[in-house]
């Protein structure tokens, strides 16, 4: 059983190195990097699993506690590669200040913890949220004068 053992010391692991830096904010290139272990990790254990089925084919033994625990292995790396990409796709709307490295929104001009100017262009107030829906009163059927 010590292969199994390692796998599960190994998740541990990956675990824990994602999970010290969950709660803070991480920049993004770091983020990559944990993705692409992460990934790594993945790939290695779907070879483990493919080694213990194959094992467990050629002597004719029951495997399928081991395979449910890798399952269950991948299925947590899965999640934690989940939270990477989520956080990624938020700091693709956030800008960290360069002073504090506080998160603040893209097009915050200065920073709302200490106040740093953010914005490397100038302030500009023409900014629109770019949902205009023409609101035209539908009057197909019937007409409402009053
Ligand atoms: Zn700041």
């Amino acid at each position: 059983m010590s292969i199994l053992e390692d796998v599960v010391v190994n998740a541990k692991t990956a675990a824990n190195a994602v999970g010290k830096k969950a709660g803070q904010l991480v920049d993004s290139s770091k983020l990559k990097i944990s993705a692409a272990d992460l990934n790594n990790e993945i790939g290695k254990r779907f070879e483990n699993l493919g080694r213990i089925v194959y094992n467990a084919e050629k002597n004719g033994t029951d495997a399928s506690e081991m395979v449910k625990e890798n399952v269950e292995s991948i299925n947590d790396l899965y999640e934690q590669l989940d939270a990477i990409h989520q956080q990624l796709t938020a700091l693709r709307n956030k800008t960290l200040c360069k002073n504090c490295g506080s998160e603040n929104p893209i097009d915050a001009l200065y920073c709302n913890h200490c106040g740093t100017r953010l914005a490397t262009e100038e302030p500009e107030e023409e900014a629109q949220p770019e949902e205009e829906t023409e609101v035209e009163p539908a009057q197909e059927s019937g007409t409402t004068e009053e």
